[in-house]
């Protein structure tokens, strides 16, 4: 492949739309495709070549970063009839940064390489002071875990800079989606903690900017309280940032992979029930800190609401 490659991006959601404007600047042109049109159109009047089908952005590229919402979607975009294979050429790179099960990147990377391209299973996440989900894109610090070909990996790399700080070679195919289906099983519940910690805080009396102070020096401490759900909190936005929607479809996909182990994930099964009571409430849009909310409403009673005072509090009440 030339040294600059042409890069095309599918998927313009909460994390594409940022990513797009990275790769934009970093390689001067981008091709994007999105089922949904207006975002499309959006990225076009920010400088972006529009492609009609993820197949026709693949005859103009040969690098295709991906970033799509489920296994479904992924199998559509880059192996049905109007999906990126038939369009690409052989060399090429296929860089599926969705997080997806390990079967369905595997099944992916025998599609590219009988057509003599490469697929990187190359799911994102965050571990430093505001890089978590879009916080990380945004500051262009995503870690990426990768499955797949070592020689394919050492090729992404530059476009894999220009969105991330940290990039780890897992193993062949699959290796990256299941490595990063436990991290985002370990997230996840940590966000539940968070809700219990805190609901619980309030309705004791105590409000959130203090329990925060509290537990930056405490070993209730982590990365994701203290960077990512408690801003959200204190900021009273549950705009995603990363959607329960994605969290139950990562935690649903952990538990098949824990089936496929033969390793009882109790946990998790909590976390999959939680998130499926958010969602069934209307809550499946709204970021993964809005569990915090959440259980505020479950917790609602005479005794939890009258004893909060001051700063950032869990109404339970509120949407
Ligand atoms: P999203 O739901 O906000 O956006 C998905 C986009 O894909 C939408 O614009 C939708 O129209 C488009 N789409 C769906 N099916 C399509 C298809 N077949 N062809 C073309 N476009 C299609 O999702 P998101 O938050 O941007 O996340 C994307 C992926 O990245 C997910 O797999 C998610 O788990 C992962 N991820 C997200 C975050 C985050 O913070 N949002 C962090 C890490 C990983």
């Amino acid at each position: 492949m030339m040294t600059k490659p042409r890069v095309g991006l599918i998927g313009l959601g909460a994390i594409g739309q940022i990513l797009a404007s990275h790769l934009l600047r970093a390689h001067g042109r981008l091709t994007v495709f999105d089922l949904d049109p207006e975002r499309v159109n959006a990225l076009a009047r920010s400088g972006a070549n529009p492609a009609d089908s993820a197949r026709d952005l693949g005859s103009k590229c040969d690098f295709v970063v991906v970033s799509l919402p489920s296994p479904s979607a992924v199998e559509s975009a880059i192996t049905g009839a109007d999906g990126v294979l038939a369009g690409l050429a052989p060399g090429s790179i296929v860089l599926d940064m969705s997080t997806i099960d390990p079967q369905t990147s595997r099944r992916m990377y025998a599609a590219a390489s009988q057509g003599g391209a490469s697929y990187l299973d190359a799911p994102v996440s965050g571990g430093q002071p505001l890089s978590g989900g879009t916080d990380g894109a945004r500051t262009a610090s995503l870690t990426f875990m990768v499955g797949g070909d070592e020689n394919a990996f050492e090729r992404a790399k530059p476009v894999m800079a220009a969105m991330g700080k940290h990039f780890f070679h897992l193993g062949p195919a699959g290796a990256g989606s299941t490595v990063k289906l436990i991290s985002n099983l370990a997230s996840g519940i940590y966000a539940l903690v968070f809700a219990e910690a805190f609901v619980l805080g309030a309705a004791a009396g105590f409000d959130a900017p203090k329990l925060l102070e509290v537990f930056e020096q405490t070993d209730a401490k982590s990365f994701f309280m203290t960077d990512y759900l408690a801003p959200r909190l204190l900021r009273d936005d549950f705009e995603p940032g990363f959607s329960v929607r994605l969290q139950l479809k990562d935690h649903r996909l952990a538990a098949e992979l824990g089936h496929e182990l033969g390793v009882p994930l109790l946990l998790n099964q909590v976390a999959i029930h939680y998130y499926e009571m958010m969602a069934a409430q209307g809550r499946a849009e709204n970021d993964v800190a809005d569990a915090v909310r959440f259980l505020g409403v479950l917790a609602a009673g005479p005794r939890s609401s009258s004893k909060t005072r001051g700063g950032a509090q869990v109404d339970p009440r509120s949407p």
